[in-house]
């Protein structure tokens, strides 16, 4: 690693997370993990490794690529496609042994005929829309969809899951979604159509929702230790943390400029010092002139705009820092925090694009032994 920036990932505390979340929701309830987006930024297979050892029972994925990265990476969990997928491709459920989401009968048809093939029997999680408006038959359309799926012999309705869109913000609003689906799920039980498992709540509903976690909850954010409100009623730990080093510093005369644009003018005679990060690397360009940065446990301003590989913060004297010093960006390095949180209100966006963005060219480092592992 030549280039001074990379990503500390502690294990420690994604270990520390799944068990608070573990005991929150109670033993009986399964855990799919939602690690889609190379977990959320986090790096997949370490992040993965750790969940597994853990007991993890269920991984959450956004699409077949990352099902088959980890099937290839020779994990056997069940692992769950939270998307729809074209069903030209219903062989890769069937051959990999990945479950799909099924939201519609002609991708069920055709999982059904391949699993009938091979001689399989597919387990398949119907998602259905309760509110989110994004994937699924609205539920009061769906009873048709289910029966019909239901007769389908080769598959198996392993799950049924519906999906909060506000969880942390309108409580009857959820509180109306978990009613639907639970007399949805009632009604199709009481034909005879049953469902091992029942999912809900992501993040917000696992902390806000008791009554959502049936027996099956998908949390994201939780498990990195990224609080999706001000206030959560158990403690998670920050899994990641953004750091690089100074590379350069001057001293600036009053008046002059810098960086592009010329947004920063100095007030008076400053010292500047460069930081090898940028917007290439996911550090938000609307952190210009918005971003803090922690040095040595002391925070600084970034001033002027972000660069495609650098920023620029000002020092309060010329020799406070100096270069080759390590710099946090972001996230918890000893006793020196930044919460994610807190960036991503500056840069005017939320944690998950903060995190999922950070490019994966930058080295994933994995505490507590230090070994590094690039996606
Ligand atoms: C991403 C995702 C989750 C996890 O959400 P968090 O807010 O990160 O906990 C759960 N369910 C579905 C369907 C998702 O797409």
């Amino acid at each position: 690693m030549i280039r001074p920036a990379w990503v500390e990932i502690n294990l420690d505390a994604l270990k520390h997370n799944f068990n608070a979340i573990r005991e929150f929701a109670g033993s009986t309830v399964k855990i799919i993990a939602t690690i889609k987006q190379s977990a959320y930024g986090h790096g997949v297979i370490p992040i993965a490794r750790q969940l597994s050892l853990m007991g993890v029972n269920y991984f959450g994925v956004g699409s077949v690529e990352e099902a088959i990265f980890l099937r290839d990476a020779g994990f056997s969990e069940p692992i769950l496609v939270l998307s729809s997928v074209s069903s030209e491709f219903a062989d890769k459920f069937v051959d990999y042994s990945i479950t799909p989401t099924v939201v519609n009968l002609h991708f069920a048809k055709s999982l059904n005929s391949i699993a009938k093939e091979r001689n399989k029997r597919c387990p398949v999680h119907v998602h259905i829309d309760t509110g989110m408006g994004r994937l699924g038959y609205y539920y009061k359309d769906a009873a048709v969809l289910v029966k019909e799926l239901a007769e389908l012999d080769n598959l198996y309705l392993e799950g049924i899951y519906t999906h909060f869109p506000s969880a942390d913000v309108d409580s009857n609003f959820t509180i109306e979604q978990i009613n639907k689906f639970n007399s949805f799920t009632s009604h199709m039980e009481s034909l005879g159509i049953t469902f091992l498992y029942k999912h809900s709540a992501n993040s917000m509903g696992v902390l806000n929702y008791p009554q959502a976690c049936i027996n099956m909850i998908r949390p994201g954010l939780i498990l990195y230790g990224i609080s999706p409100v001000d206030s959560i009623p158990i403690e998670v730990a920050p899994v990641m943390a953004l750091k690089s080093r100074v590379i350069f510093i001057k001293k600036v005369d009053k008046g002059m400029s810098v960086g592009y644009g010329r947004t920063y003018i100095a007030k008076r005679s400053v010292y500047i010092a460069t930081v090898e990060i940028g917007y290439a690397d996911g550090y938000p360009w609307s952190l210009s002139g918005k971003g803090i940065v922690s040095i040595k446990g002391r925070n600084y301003p970034v001033v002027g705009r972000v660069c495609m590989d650098h920023i620029m913060v000002e020092l309060e004297n010329g020799n406070d820092v100096k270069e080759g010093d390590e710099v946090l960006l972001f996230g918890r390095s000893g006793d020196d925090f930044i919460p994610v949180e807190k960036i991503a209100r500056l840069a005017n966006t939320i944690p998950y694009e903060i995190v999922s963005r950070l490019s994966l060219k930058l080295p994933r480092v994995y505490l507590p032994n230090k070994l590094a592992y690039q996606q």
